[in-house]
């Protein structure tokens, strides 16, 4: 067999083959790796799925797979023992766990490497990272971020029951998460809370490195509908006091952090879990009506026109969202000479973040795939696919999860609308600019008493405050 023919084990893959694939992004060692991780996928990741699904459980005999492949440091510099790979093969790397292997591992691997991410951001004069770093295949250390607040929702970046004060040489830090993948079977966490001496300015944010036993997590309480063992339940570090390093960067740097590692990854590699899904369902689709006969017409069902449109139209869905993700992916490796981590010694460098308008759109668009096509695959595999046995309802059910993750994509489609129609600050992540149109306008219907009533409120808390 050529070298262009995807393989299962010893047999032709039974989905649609690598003439549907980006294949022209990778190098010669990418689609090495990329060949031996469907290979992994095959007799172990996949396996592994079913039993994740079934019982709510966590993925690390997965995560101890890809280590044994040395993918937990895909993107670790050589110098730190990693592979020192980049962007693009990121995507690759998590599009092809998604598909092949298990949506929930994918998850919880798109965590690990955002955690990753904001911590390579300022290893370079950090023991503990670079002590993590070095042994992260070697003791299989899964990261994961915890950023959600309970009372902000999927306002990730408004970390409002958060903080952290100075305790001796070290600091204190208490963490309310509401979500959390990986959540109590992570070994290390990157979360963020307000800064130290926080003066009521929510940009004023913080990054730190939490250790498993630092953290309280309720493993027992994740009952997602989807991506069951990506157990994403409530996490909290209660006012633990930890070293002065796992400060992660300077004080202060949550915000710029968000934008050139948090965002980006999270942004990338969870719009290739959600293509990764879709490929899953059009590979099921094809195994499954190329395989059903109906005898009363003597035709298949891929035999019939109205599947074959579904399919085509899956496929170019899918494919336009790969090329948008692995687009992105290539234009961030171009911006950091391809994930090169010696740049950020500058602490003012940022080059990804100037495309973080773009990468909004990636996880609108794959998570809006997704959804389109795993509805259409379902309907092209019939009642059969309705059921568990075909496997189409778990991936489905993993799909859901795309829509609803912060940044969701209600807010992320209004981010590029009133971007592109009013500019960055009107986004107004921390709800500090003042709308003076919204305000005239509500003030103009008010009566001359009520507009009274209002000025005299106005007046005595502006006294207050400026009493305090
Ligand atoms: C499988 C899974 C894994 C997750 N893993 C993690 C993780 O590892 N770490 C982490 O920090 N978080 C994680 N999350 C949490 C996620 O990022 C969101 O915080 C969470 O999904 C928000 O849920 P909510 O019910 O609070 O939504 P809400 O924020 O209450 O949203 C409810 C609705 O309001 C809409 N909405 C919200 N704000 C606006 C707005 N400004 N304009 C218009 N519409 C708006 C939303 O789009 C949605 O339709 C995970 C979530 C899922 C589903």
């Amino acid at each position: 067999m050529s070298d262009d023919v995807k393989m299962w084990g010893d047999e032709e893959y039974w989905g649609i083959g690598y003439e549907y694939d980006p294949q022209f992004f990778l190098t010669d060692k990418q689609k090495k790796i990329q060949k031996d991780l469907i290979e992994l996928c095959r007799t172990t990741l996949s396996v592994n799925a079913l039993e994740s699904d079934k019982g709510y459980i966590f993925p690390r005999k997965n995560f101890e797979a890809l280590a044994s492949m040395g993918l937990l440091g895909l993107f670790v510099p050589e110098e730190l023992g990693g592979m020192g790979e980049n962007h693009v093969c990121m995507a690759m790397v998590v599009e092809t766990v998604a598909r092949y292997g298990c949506p929930s591992t994918a998850m919880c691997l798109t965590m690990h490497y955002g955690a990753c991410s904001a911590a390579l951001f300022r290893y370079h004069d950090n023991e503990a990272i670079q002590d993590i770093m070095r042994r992260i295949d070697k003791d299989c250390l899964i990261g994961t971020l915890s950023y959600s607040d309970p009372e902000t929702g999927s306002h990730f970046w408004y970390p409002i029951s958060s903080g952290a004060e100075k305790d001796g040489d070290g600091w204190k830090v208490t963490k309310k998460a509401s979500w959390t993948t990986s959540g109590g079977f992570a070994d290390w966490y990157i979360v963020q809370t307000t800064s130290p001496d926080f003066g009521g300015d929510f940009s004023d944010l913080s990054v730190w490195l939490i250790m498993a036993d630092e953290a309280q997590a309720d493993v027992a309480g994740w009952d997602g509908m989807g991506m069951r063992g990506n157990q994403s339940g409530a996490l909290l570090v209660d006012n633990v006091s930890i070293p002065a390093n796992r400060l992660v960067g300077p004080k202060g740097d949550g915000a710029l952090s968000n934008d050139e590692t948090v965002d980006p990854f999270f942004l990338v590699n969870s719009s290739c879990a959600w293509n990764g899904i879709g490929m899953a369902m059009i590979d099921l689709a094809k195994k499954h009506t190329t395989r059903k006969k109906h005898v009363d017409v003597g035709l298949r069902v891929c035999d019939y026109p109205t599947i074959q449109d579904y399919i085509g139209e899956a496929i170019i869905g899918s494919n336009a969202s790969r090329m948008n993700v692995y687009g992105m992916a290539q234009a961030l490796d171009k911006l950091t000479n391809d994930c090169d981590w010696s740049i950020h010694t500058d602490l003012e460098a940022a080059p990804r973040s100037v495309l973080l308008n773009q990468l909004w759109q990636i996880k609108f668009q794959a998570a809006k795939t997704v959804h389109e096509v795993s509805d259409k695959m379902l309907h092209a595999c019939g009642g059969t696919a309705y059921k568990a046995g075909l496997g189409m309802e778990r991936l489905l059910r993993d799909a859901k999860a795309g829509w609803v993750m912060g940044p969701t994509n209600e807010v992320l489609r209004q981010f590029v609308g009133k971007h592109a129609l009013l500019g960055f600050d009107s986004l107004d992540y921390w709800n500090t600019s003042i709308n003076q149109r919204s305000i005239d306008n509500e003030v103009k219907k008010m009566s001359p008493e009520e507009k009274k009533v209002l000025a005299e409120r106005l007046l005595s808390e502006a006294n207050a405050a400026a009493a305090e």
